[in-house]
Formats: structure tokens, C-alpha cells, sequence
């Protein structure tokens, strides 16, 4: 049996099962640190996996943002710095941000018609 499914600890979509054979079993991307520039001696770095520094900006950003009042969003960015787990090498790192409207569409059902008034309406 195979299935789609997130990765409980880097959030990404893969594959389990035979069709992991098929297109690749899923591996975590490596562990970064980040931080915001501005406050970073007020906070500790926080982990995050991703691809490079700009993917681990990013990644931390978002999630910056969710856990807190959407800062970022509404700054319009940030200036943030990451270093890849175990290195000393820091990246600066500038983020720009902006949210996305977002509409959902839900087809109302139509009202039921009363069989009684219709035979009313139609005497
Ligand atoms: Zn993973």
C-alpha cells in the first residue's frame, strides 16, 4: 500500500510504500537556523528544515508569522539570518512578504419548494 503524506517533521508531501520505490522515498532537507535580525539577541534561533538559506528564511517566516500577529506580513518583510545546523557560516537573508486575498466559493443548495404553496399559487 502507498500513500501521499506529509512528513511529520519537515511538513513536505511524499511517498510511502512501493510507489516511495517508484518516484523516491521522502528524506528530510537539512536543518537550518534562523532568526530575525533585528531582534536577534533577544531570541533564540529557531530550526527549520530547508533546501538553502533563502528556502530556510522563508520556511521560518511563515512560520514566524503563524505562531505570532503576522509582523512580517504587515512590515512587508524582514531582514533575517540563518546558518545551516553545526556550521558558523550565517547568511543574511532579506524577506519580502505580502498576503494573498483568497476567495472560497460554496454553491448554495437551492430552497426547498413547499409543495403546498406551489398548489396554492397555481388555483
Ligand atoms: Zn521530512
Amino acid at each position: 500500500m502507498s500513500d501521499y503524506v506529509r512528513c511529520k517533521s519537515c511538513g513536505e508531501w511524499g511517498w510511502t510504500g512501493e510507489l516511495a520505490g517508484r518516484y523516491g522515498a521522502h528524506s528530510c532537507p537539512p536543518i537550518w537556523e534562523a532568526r530575525i535580525l533585528e531582534t536577534k539577541w533577544e531570541n533564540d534561533w529557531t530550526e527549520v528544515h530547508a533546501r538553502d538559506a533563502e528556502d530556510a528564511a522563508s520556511r521560518f517566516c511563515e512560520r514566524y508569522d503563524s505562531d505570532g500577529e503576522y509582523s512580517i506580513i504587515q512590515d512587508g518583510g524582514a531582514e533575517v539570518e540563518v546558518r545551516k545546523l553545526g556550521e558558523d557560516e550565517i547568511t543574511q537573508v532579506e524577506i519580502s512578504a505580502e498576503s494573498v486575498p483568497t476567495y472560497y466559493a460554496h454553491a448554495r443548495r437551492p430552497e426547498p419548494v413547499n409543495p403546498e404553496l406551489k398548489t396554492a399559487e397555481g388555483k
